[in-house]
């Protein structure tokens, strides 16, 4: 049997089947999305900004898998939401959390209210 190019990618929420929609994979179960890292910052600061994206990162694992490369994603804050994040691939957004956050972009929180937690060294 030789690989198969359509590898299937799953939720690290669900476990359903990803959905690939350009640089998005979409979880067409739970509403979750998986987003690349330069994506991401297209669809929060337009794709004509320089994105500034204002993360905390955290040590800390989560059980949550990245879809592509399967190692566990690391906890972050976007702003003031918490997401999910493989450091090669991209973010996780559960249903929800990308509306939320395109929401608040317009007033980025003040790094005062944002939970302690230390950037990865
Ligand atoms: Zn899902
Ligand atoms: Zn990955």
């Amino acid at each position: 049997m030789s690989s198969n190019p359509e590898h299937q990618h799953k939720c690290p929420a669900c476990g359903a089947t990803l959905v690939l929609d350009k640089l998005r994979l979409d979880c067409p179960s739970c509403g979750g999305t998986f987003v690349d890292g330069d994506e991401l910052g297209a669809i929060l600061l337009g794709a004509d900004e320089t994105p500034e994206i204002q993360w905390v990162d955290s040590a800390e694992s989560t059980r949550r898998q990245c879809p592509l490369c399967e190692i566990r994603m690391h906890a972050a804050f976007l702003w003031k939401v918490p997401v999910e994040r493989c450091g090669v691939h991209g973010t996780w957004f559960d249903v929800g959390e990308l509306p939320k956050l395109l929401e608040a972009e317009g007033c980025p929180a003040e790094s005062s209210e944002l939970p302690d937690a230390r950037p990865r060294e």
